[in-house]
Parts: C-alpha cells; sequence; structure tokens
C-alpha cells in the first residue's frame, strides 16, 4: 500500500512543465477571480496562451505558491 501511495507523489518528470504543442515552458502566473476575488494559479504557454492553460484554485496549493513567490522577491 506504501508504494501505491508513494508513487502518486512522485511527480512524472523533474524538467518545468512545457506545452504539448510547441514545446515552450509554461509560465505561471498568479490571477484572482473576478466574482469570487478569491487568487487562483495559472499555467499558461509561454508562446501562445491558445495552446494550454490551466487553473489551479485549490486554495492550500495557491497559498504555498504566493508564499513561495514573496520569499523570492
Ligand atoms: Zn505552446
Amino acid at each position: 500500500m506504501t508504494a501505491e501511495r508513494d508513487s502518486a507523489y512522485t511527480p512524472a518528470y523533474r524538467e518545468p512543465p512545457l506545452c504539448l504543442i510547441c514545446g515552450e515552458a509554461l509560465t505561471v502566473r498568479l490571477a484572482k477571480g473576478r466574482k469570487s476575488g478569491k487568487p487562483f494559479v495559472m499555467l499558461i504557454c509561454s508562446r501562445d496562451g491558445r495552446h494550454f492553460r490551466a487553473f489551479i484554485n485549490y486554495q492550500p496549493y495557491v497559498v504555498e505558491v504566493i508564499k513561495r513567490l514573496e520569499e523570492r522577491q
């Protein structure tokens, strides 16, 4: 059971995620929901936003990303 759980947390790869179409690195952006006002994380293709756009709304994750971005500055 432990092995199964561990594999779920092992990243498939350690490189930054790439756009599936053009192979450009995905840019991480922070945005706020217009209605909710809650922050969310957006992953977007750095070449063309129509290629790939992903949204992460899970608040504990978003809070952690914001924390790390602030620590970098
Ligand atoms: Zn792309």
